[in-house]
């Protein structure tokens, strides 16, 4: 037992002595994950419902995506987009049938999907001089430069300009804001209909609604990020789906690799045949080690888990609006919907964050005051009683 805490301080120190140090890491050191149980080298067992932030929607390790991801190990890991690869045409009809766009683009990251789509939007608006792209306040997008430049978050942007010329920033959900800036001039609106990192904040109706008569009006591509909401997250396969409206190109990454690094956007034929062979692509984007990982997260979400993603939802959402109503002037509300929630709080979070890893369960604090709740789908009931009860007592405490 000493010789593993000796081991779990090692890794520590030497992490610190050899990586660059731009992460603020749990005070863990990783050995194994399994389902919904993280476990450190000293064989402390840790509940997840932080999920590789929003990623392992199967939960880690999961059987289907070993199987599939040693199939293909096997067969080959990669060749590059120089070749027809069934694997990527396996996951993109899925995606296709079930988003009904016509045509998927693959990345590596979200990041890459949201510059794929900047791009896009740019070579469409280049032929009428539209080049304004917009973001909003509190949104995420990733941290290459066309992502960040429709980001204002100052800790991600500090000294790093200049950034990309006719891009804007505009406060979130403020439908006046949008109707003064957004013109004939802009070229793309970049949304998450919830934001992740922004915490958890969802787009109001009016919000979307004027969004999309701005569209019309103008002639711009809505595009969804749902790097962090897309393939089942919030019950729907799609955050976009419970607003009743489509966007022109949807960012997917996160949960759709089952734990490798995969992104893409879907859209329509006329978008993607803005781009002619050798104007866009990646080295990796579209991995086939990726994309059998990804054809069984994706089957298993539509075979119900999605279902599945609702009801817990409802659970976890029920016993967190309990929990609101035993701390009223602790928890200021209960947002979000699936297995993306946040418990906002009138204090800053990362304390009762670090007092629930005390206790051996895993949240995250995001936009200072909210708790970031994003476990994989397949969390029990059990799961989530377990992650209340700490909850309560770190609040009770
Ligand atoms: N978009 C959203 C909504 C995200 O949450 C993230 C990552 O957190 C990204 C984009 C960027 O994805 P990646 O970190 O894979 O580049």
């Amino acid at each position: 037992h000493h010789h593993q805490a000796m081991k779990h301080q090692h890794v520590i120190e030497r992490e610190q002595q050899s990586l660059m140090q731009t992460y603020k890491r749990l005070p863990i050191a990783i050995d194994r994950a399994e389902g919904c149980r993280i476990i450190d080298v000293d064989g402390n067992v840790y509940l997840d419902f932080l999920g590789g932030i929003a990623v392992n929607a199967l939960g880690h390790s999961h059987p289907r995506v070993v199987e599939a991801v040693t199939h293909q190990a096997r067969r080959y890991m990669h060749v590059s987009n120089f070749f027809y690869q069934d694997v990527q045409v396996e996951l993109a009809e899925k995606l296709k049938s079930i988003s009904g766009f016509d045509r998927v683009f693959f990345s590596n990251s979200g990041a890459e999907a949201i510059e794929a789509a900047m791009k896009l939007a740019r070579r469409r608006g280049s032929r009428t001089g539209a080049y304004d792209i917009v973001g909003f306040t509190g949104g995420f997008h990733g941290r290459t430069y066309a992502p960040l430049s429709i980001m204002d978050k100052p800790l991600y942007k500090e000294g790093m300009g200049p950034f990309l010329p006719n891009t804007m920033v505009l406060p979130y959900n403020d439908v006046d804001a949008l109707e003064s800036r957004v013109d004939e001039h802009t070229c793309a609106v970049v949304l998450e209909f919830v934001q992740g990192e922004g915490g958890i904040a969802e787009a109001s109706k009016e919000f979307v609604d004027a969004i999309m008569a701005a569209r019309e009006r103008y002639g711009f591509l809505l595009i969804a990020d749902e790097v962090q909401t897309g393939v089942g997250r919030t019950g729907d396969f799609f955050a976009f789906q419970h607003y009743g409206i489509r966007p022109d190109i949807v960012a997917v990454a996160k949960s759709m690799g089952g734990g490798l690094p995969l992104g893409g956007i879907l859209t329509t034929n006329d978008v993607a045949a803005l781009l002619e062979r050798g104007m866009h692509g990646t080295t990796y984007g579209g991995n086939a080690v990726a994309c059998a990982a990804g054809s069984v997260v994706v089957q298993e979400v539509m075979d119900g888990l999605l279902e599945h993603v609702r009801s817990i939802g409802a659970y976890l959402h029920s016993a967190l609006m309990h929990l609101a109503a035993t701390y009223p002037q602790r928890i200021r509300e209960i947002r979000g919907r699936g297995c993306m929630q946040g418990v906002v709080l009138n204090e800053e979070a990362a304390p009762l964050v670090a007092a629930l890893l005390d206790r051996r369960v895993i949240a995250n604090a995001t936009a200072g005051n909210v708790i970031r709740i994003v476990p994989p789908y397949v969390i029990t009931r059990d799961d989530v009683d377990t992650f209340v009860a700490a909850l309560d007592e770190v609040l009770r405490g």
